[in-house]
């Protein structure tokens, strides 16, 4: 690791997500004063690094994926106050904000429209103004302490690493609309990455936890997560939750298929009860209105999480022993994994590891 130039696995075309990163000195951001430098143990792998190094969000140009980053910090600088030397600590999908409008004041600053992901976009403030953010397959993170969140003693790092992106993101809205406490049972839709996590963290939550999935490929997974309900989907919804309907007070919804029928995903619903949404559909929902106005019931979305998120799971984690299913690869077999990724091998999840850093197999 130098100064300079940090060694990072770089998508420079489409190629990069079918075995084409190339392995790249890369210039980190320019250097703030409350920035800490990480030597990069982990790295999750997920769908939307995969999205973003094969071009789906924006035009291609030379991109270092990852977004869930666990590593040691080595450096802090003079204005960091929450973090030292040898500090393990956790990044995801946010390394900046402007800092100064009312959702950074009440540190909803995953809602900022001045938001810097942590990979591929430009930094709006700071030494760094103008220049793109690099993500964490590499064997350094730099970026603003605020970002980086302290993991407790106790967690598993290599284990942690998915709760930055996946976990979060399930988890920041099941914490704000009350799941296991207002909210008893929870719904998660599509058993994957973000799905299995769903259920993990609701269970720990003290939820009870209905599983929706296509078929019955992911039932015995999901029992084993902490389900007590599994409800396969075919082709007709309308057939599948017959006898489920009213069942649910939360629905994380986390497929991303070109049309979402919420109609009739609603009808699962209780008074009250909520459908999150974490995952894209492309195509606008038809909500109809009556079962919203009639029951409370509503659609809403969430964004990732906020660092305090980040720190309230990696507390219930440590707290509960909550672990993902992660299946580890070495850092240098990037292009293999990337493969196997796209090819929907994972179950659930894929953890990069920079052994030479320290990272543990
Ligand atoms: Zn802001
Ligand atoms: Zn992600």
């Amino acid at each position: 690791m130098s100064d300079e130039t940090v060694g990072s696995w770089v998508g420079l075309d489409a190629a990069g997500v079918t075995g084409g990163l190339q392995f790249q000195q890369v210039t980190p951001k320019a250097w703030d004063e409350d920035d800490v430098d990480v030597k990069i143990m982990y790295c999750g792998i997920c769908a939307s690094d995969y999205g973003v190094l094969k071009g789906e969000y924006a035009p291609l140009e030379p991109r270092v994926g990852g977004h869930e980053i666990v590593g040691e910090v080595v450096r802090v600088g003079p204005k960091v106050a929450n973090l030292k030397v040898g500090d393990m600590v956790g990044v995801g999908w946010q390394c900046d904000a402007c800092r100064e409008c009312d959702l950074c004041k009440n540190k909803d600053d995953q809602y900022c429209a001045g938001i810097t992901w942590t990979l591929g976009l430009k930094y709006g403030r700071g030494a760094a103004k103008g220049t793109m953010s690099h993500g964490g397959f590499a064997k350094m993170w730099r970026g603003a302490s605020r970002y980086a969140v302290k993991l407790p003693a106790s967690l598993d790092p290599g284990n942690a690493a998915p709760l930055l992106c996946a976990g979060v993101t399930v988890y920041s809205p099941m914490k704000t609309y009350g799941a296991g406490t207002t909210r008893k049972r929870v719904g998660v839709i599509g058993i994957g990455g973000l799905g299995h996590a769903a259920v993990l963290i609701a269970k720990a939550m003290g939820a009870q936890v209905t599983a929706i999935s296509r078929g019955e490929a992911k039932k015995a997974d999901a029992l084993a997560l902490g389900a007590t309900t599994y409800i396969s989907t075919g082709k007709d919804l309308k057939e599948d939750f017959k006898g489920h309907e009213n069942s649910l007070d939360l629905i994380i919804c986390t497929i991303n298929p070109d049309v979402l029928p919420v109609a009739d995903y609603l009808s699962l619903l209780a008074p009250k009860g909520l459908i999150v949404v974490v995952g894209i559909v492309l195509t606008p929902l038809a909500v109809p209105t009556i079962p919203l106005i009639i029951g409370g019931r509503g659609v809403v979305g969430s964004n990732i999480g906020s660092p305090e998120d980040i720190a309230d799971l990696f507390a219930l984690a440590a707290e509960k022993d909550i672990k993902l299913w992660v299946q580890r690869w070495n850092m240098d077999d990037i292009n293999k994994a990337m493969v196997d990724f796209g090819d929907g091998k994972p179950n659930y999840r894929y953890v990069l590891v920079n052994t030479d850093n320290g990272g543990k197999m």
